[in-house]
C-alpha cells in the first residue's frame, strides 16, 4: 500500500514528488508516457515569469511571485541552469503605455520587486536590436529562462534518489474509492494507495471525472514557436514581450538558458487535446507579430518550429485543492501559464495541504537535496577536458558536433536515475540532436548508444512516444539473403 500516489510526470507532478519525498512517505508517480517531462512541460516559453500579470487575489498570482523567488536555490541544487535575464513588456503607442502602467500597478499590489516604467532611450540601450516604433516598456528584472524538461527530469532523479517509485508507461484508467483509500487501475498494474495527487495536467479533468460527477473541464490552448540557431547571438538579452490580450501574453521574442533565440506563441482553443502539429497559418501570424517588436529578428536561422498546448481550466485559475467529492484526492489542475514559474510554490503548498489531511509528516533524515552534477563537456576548460578524457575516454568521443556532446554525457544521461530510453529522452537530458542539424547527424550515433546501453535490439529504439519507431529492417542483410 502507497501513501501516496501522484499521477502524471510534468513539472508539476516531478515537483510535488520531490518535495514530498524529504518526509517518510510511500510515494508512487505514474506516467502514461515512456518518459517524464513528454507532456506541456516540454513545449513552452521557459519563462520563470515576474508576475505582474495575474489578477491580484488569484492563485496564479500567488504562486506565481512565490515560486519565481525559489528558483535560485532550487535550480542550484539540483544542477539546472537558470539565469535571470529580466523582461521588458515594450508599448508601441499611448493606449500600450495605459495597459504598462496597469500591469505595474498589479504588479506592485501581488508584491512583484523592483518594476520600473522605463522610457524609448532606456529600451533602446538595454535592447539596441529592437524597432525605433517603441515608446517605451515595464521593465521586471526578476523574470527568468530555464529549461523546463531538464528541470523536471532533474526533479524526477531527485525524487527517486530520495525513495520516490517512477512508473513510466502506465496510463490510469480507472480509480475506485475504498475504505483505505483508493485502487488505480493502468493496463499492467493495479496500485492501492491511502491518498492520490492528480497532476495529469491536459486530462486532469478525465482523472478527476474518474472519482468525482461534477468536475471542472480543460480546454486545449495551443501555442507555437520558431526556435533560431546559435548563431544568431544576443539579438535581445532579455525576454521582450508585448501587451498582453484576452487570450494570453502575446507573442514574445527570448534568449533561451542554452543560447537559441524562441519566438512565440499564438493562442488558438481547440478540442483535441494531442493537437501538437505546426500550422502554416500560426507561424506566419507569429512572424508578422514578432516583427513588430524586432525587423531584424533573422527567421532564415530558424531551426525547428514546435507547438505545445496550454491545460486551460473552466474555472479560469489554478485548482490547487483536495476534491469536494473524494476525500483523499488532491487536484492541481488547469496548472496553464504561469504554471512552469509557479511549480515550486504550489509543490510547497500541496505539501501543506497533504500535511492537513494526513496529519504532521515525519522527514527524513535521509533527505538529499543535491543532483549529482552533470559534466557539461563543451563548457570545460583545455585542462578539464583532457583531465575528464584521461579517466574516462569516451569524454573525448564526439557524438554531437554542432553542440559538442560527448559519448560520456549520453552515457550518463542513460544510466542516472529517470534515465533517458529515447532518442528525444537523451536530447532533452544533455542536447545531442538540440542544434542546427536537428539530429540529422548525431541521430542514429545515439541510437546506437542507447541500444547498447540498455541491452536492446536498435531497431525497438524510438524517437519519443512508445511506437515512434525510427529502423523498420536491415535491408542490405535482406539483399543478401535473396
Ligand atoms: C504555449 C505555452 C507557453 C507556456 N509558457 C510558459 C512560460 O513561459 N512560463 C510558465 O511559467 N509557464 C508556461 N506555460 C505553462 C507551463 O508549460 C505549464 O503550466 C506546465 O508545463 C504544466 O505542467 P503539468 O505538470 O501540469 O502538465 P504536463 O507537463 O502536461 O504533465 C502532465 C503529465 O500527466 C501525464 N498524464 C496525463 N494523463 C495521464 C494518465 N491517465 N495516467 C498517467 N499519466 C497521465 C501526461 O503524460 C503528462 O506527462 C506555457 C504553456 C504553453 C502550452
Amino acid at each position: 500500500m502507497y501513501d501516496i500516489a501522484i499521477v502524471g510526470a510534468g513539472i508539476i507532478g516531478t515537483f510535488i514528488a520531490r518535495e514530498l519525498s524529504r518526509y517518510k512517505l510511500r510515494i508512487i508517480l505514474l506516467e502514461k508516457d515512456n518518459d517524464v517531462a513528454n507532456g506541456t512541460t516540454k513545449a513552452n516559453s521557459a519563462i520563470v515569469h515576474a508576475g505582474y500579470d495575474a489578477k491580484a487575489g488569484s492563485n496564479k498570482a500567488k504562486f506565481n511571485v512565490l515560486g519565481n523567488a525559489m528558483f535560485d536555490k532550487v535550480c542550484e541544487e539540483l544542477d539546472v541552469p537558470f539565469k535571470r535575464i529580466g523582461s521588458l513588456v515594450v508599448a508601441f503607442n499611448r493606449e500600450d503605455m495605459k495597459t504598462i502602467q496597469d500591469l505595474y500597478e498589479n504588479g506592485r499590489k501581488i508584491g512583484v520587486p523592483n518594476m520600473e516604467i522605463i522610457d524609448e532611450k532606456k529600451v533602446k540601450m538595454m535592447e539596441p536590436y529592437l524597432n525605433d516604433q517603441i515608446v517605451g516598456a515595464l521593465y521586471a528584472p526578476t523574470a527568468g529562462i530555464v529549461g523546463p524538461f531538464e528541470l523536471a527530469i532533474a526533479l524526477a532523479e531527485n525524487a527517486i534518489d530520495n525513495g520516490v517509485e517512477l512508473l513510466l508507461n502506465n496510463e490510469v484508467k480507472k480509480i475506485e474509492k475504498n475504505k483505505e483509500g483508493y485502487k488505480i487501475y493502468t493496463k499492467d498494474n493495479e496500485i492501492n494507495t491511502k491518498y492520490v495527487i492528480n497532476c495529469a495536467g491536459l486530462y486532469a479533468d478525465h482523472i478527476d471525472r474518474m472519482v468525482s460527477e461534477h468536475s471542472f473541464k480543460i480546454i486545449p490552448r495551443r501555442g507555437q514557436y520558431y526556435l533560431l540557431d546559435k548563431s544568431v547571438g544576443n539579438i535581445v538579452n532579455k525576454v521582450v514581450f508585448q501587451c498582453p490580450t484576452k487570450l494570453g501574453k502575446g507573442v514574445l521574442i527570448t534568449p533561451t538558458v542554452d543560447g537559441n533565440i524562441l519566438i512565440g506563441p499564438d493562442a488558438e482553443n481547440l478540442e483535441d487535446k494531442e493537437a501538437t502539429e505546426t500550422t502554416k497559418d500560426a507561424l506566419n501570424f507569429i512572424k508578422k507579430m514578432v516583427m513588430k517588436s524586432c525587423k531584424k529578428v533573422p527567421l532564415n536561422k530558424n531551426i525547428t518550429t514546435f507547438a505545445g498546448l496550454r491545460a486551460e481550466p473552466s474555472t479560469g485559475d489554478f485548482i490547487i485543492e483536495e476534491s469536494k467529492e473524494a476525500k483523499g484526492f488532491i487536484n492541481v489542475a488547469g496548472i496553464k501559464s504561469p504554471g512552469l514559474s509557479s511549480s515550486p510554490a504550489i509543490a510547497k503548498y500541496v505539501v501543506a495541504l497533504v500535511k492537513n489531511t494526513i496529519g504532521q509528516l515525519q522527514e527524513k533524515e535521509s533527505f538529499n537535496p543535491r543532483r549529482k552534477k552533470r559534466i557539461r563537456f563543451a563548457s570545460l576548460s583545455d585542462e578539464e577536458k583532457s583531465e575528464i578524457i584521461q579517466k574516462d575516454p569516451r569524454y573525448g568521443r564526439i557524438i554531437c558536433r554542432c553542440e559538442t556532446i560527448t559519448e560520456g554525457e549520453i552515457v550518463d544521461a542513460i544510466h542516472r536515475n529517470a534515465g533517458a530510453r529515447t532518442v528525444n529522452g537523451v536530447k532533452r537530458r544533455v542536447r545531442p540532436g538540440a542544434g542546427r542539424c536537428q539530429g540529422g547527424f548525431c541521430g542514429p550515433r545515439v541510437m546506437e548508444i542507447l541500444a547498447r546501453e540498455l541491452g536492446e535490439d536498435i531497431k525497438e529504439i524510438v524517437k519519443e512516444g512508445t511506437h515512434s519507431y525510427i529502423l523498420t529492417g536491415c535491408t542490405k542483410k535482406e539483399e543478401e539473403e535473396k
